[in-house]
Order: structure tokens, then C-alpha cells, then sequence
């Protein structure tokens, strides 16, 4: 039986005071869930964050990674540096990045693969766009994407990586699909997983949905069948509202 894994996505907000009251308000409302609870946080928060979630059940991650081991990189950060600190998880190809920031299929494959050698659990973002969903092609996005993202991975690192469906027409929007849409979405996904590496790694990946999940909507996607968890980013911003989603 697959673990969920809600995992909150606090973009570029929050400065280090706030972070630590966050984790102060969190902790007792989240103690008791068997979900894995994650932060991805900013870097200027992750040490913050490393040291006041000692001794509860919060992980942490970070949003991005440069998939370069070292080097003249300018005002990046290495998956060595995440690991020195004890970083757990690392988001990586969020659409926001692939939009904004000009990231490719090809260096979301290289990161993910410098995320895994480095003993980084990557949460990897696929979703198709409007237009694209428009025009009837999200299943060919999303596979394809996720085929991209997994080239040269092998079995048993895959299980180590999750992958969040997340509809970028749905991020931050307030406009969600519906948890039947975004389970058949997950299945296809799963489905090509099986192609690469077989039945039963595919059935071992994680995959979250994520786009304006909320506490008033969680249940109705974390109770689908293949679904198994969220990323969440604006509704992550609030302890308890965080917490009702974690504790659907
Ligand atoms: C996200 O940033 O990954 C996300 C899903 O954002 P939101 O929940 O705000 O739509």
C-alpha cells in the first residue's frame, strides 16, 4: 500500500521568524497523521526549518536544484549543499520554473538524476497547459514529460522519486480539476511508468495531485484510488488549513 505524501510548497514566501512560528503551530496539529508531511521551503528558511522540526514528523525539502555538481554557477545551490543540511525532498521542474526560468525536459532529467545520487528524494512536476488541454492532448503531455524526466533512471531509483500531476492551469488559480479527471490523468501516468519499468515499480511511484487543493477539497482527491497525495502551495501558507489537508 502506497504512503500519501502531502507535501506543502511555500514558493517565495515566508521569512525565517514566520517559518519558525509556522512549525511551532504545525507540529502539534500534524503529530498524529500517518501521511508524510513536507515542507519545501526558500532556501534562507530550509535551516531554519531543519532545526525546529527535530523530533516531529515534519520533513523538509527544498524548490529547486541546479543539476550540475559543482562548479561557476552563479547563485545556484547543489544537491551536495541540500544534503549537508539534511534536506530530504526537492521539488523539481514546478511549472512556475519550466515557464519562468526556461527549464527543459532535458535539464529536469539531469536534476533529477544529480537529486538521486546525492540521496535527494525529487518531486518531479508534469501538466499540461490550457491550450494543451484544450486541444484533447494532456495524456500525451503528461506521459511524454514524465518518459523525459526518467530517461537513464533506473528501477531502483525510481522508487524513490514522486511525481506530482499538476494541471498548470490549475495552479494558483483556484480552478482544479476534478478528482476523477485527476485520477485518470495519475493512472495514465502510471501506466507509462509500467511501460519503462514494469507493474510493480509502477504501482510502488508516488503520484500527487496538485493544482488549488484546500481543506475543503482534499478528501474528495486523496480518497481516489491512485492519488497519493498532494502538492499544495497557497493553502500551505496556513497552519491549520495545512493541517486539515494533511489530516483529511
Ligand atoms: C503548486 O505550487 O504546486 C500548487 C499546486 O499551487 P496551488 O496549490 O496554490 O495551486
Amino acid at each position: 500500500m502506497r504512503r500519501k505524501v502531502i507535501a506543502g510548497n511555500w514558493k517565495m514566501n515566508m521569512l525565517p521568524d514566520e517559518a519558525i512560528r509556522f512549525i511551532e503551530e504545525l507540529t502539534p496539529l500534524v503529530k498524529d497523521t500517518e501521511n508524510e508531511v513536507v515542507l519545501c521551503v526558500p532556501y534562507t528558511d530550509l535551516f531554519y526549518v531543519l532545526l525546529n522540526v527535530q523530533g516531529t514528523n515534519i520533513k523538509v525539502g527544498a524548490q529547486n536544484v541546479h543539476f550540475e555538481e559543482s562548479g561557476a554557477y552563479t547563485g545556484e545551490i547543489s544537491a551536495k549543499m541540500l544534503k549537508s543540511i539534511n534536506v530530504e525532498y526537492v521539488i523539481i521542474g514546478h511549472s512556475e520554473r519550466r515557464q519562468y526560468f526556461a527549464e527543459t525536459d532535458e535539464t529536469i532529467n539531469k536534476k533529477i538524476k544529480v537529486a538521486i545520487t546525492n540521496g535527494l528524494k525529487p518531486i518531479v512536476c508534469v501538466g499540461e497547459t490550457l491550450e494543451e488541454r484544450e486541444k484533447g492532448i494532456t495524456f500525451d503531455i503528461i506521459t511524454k514529460q514524465t518518459r523525459l524526466a526518467l530517461e537513464g533512471i533506473d528501477k531502483d531509483q525510481v522508487k524513490n522519486v514522486i511525481i506530482a500531476y499538476e494541471p498548470v492551469w490549475a495552479i494558483g488559480t483556484g480552478k482544479t480539476a476534478t478528482a476523477d479527471e485527476a485520477n485518470e490523468a495519475i493512472k495514465k501516468i502510471r501506466e507509462e511508468i509500467s511501460k519503462i519499468y514494469g507493474n510493480d515499480i509502477a504501482e510502488c511511484v508516488i503520484i500527487q495531485y496538485g493544482g488549488s487543493i484546500k481543506s475543503s477539497n482534499a478528501r474528495e482527491f486523496l480518497t481516489k484510488s491512485d492519488i497519493d497525495g498532494g502538492l499544495v502551495g497557497g493553502a500551505s501558507l496556513k497552519p491549520e488549513e495545512f493541517s486539515k489537508i494533511v489530516n483529511y
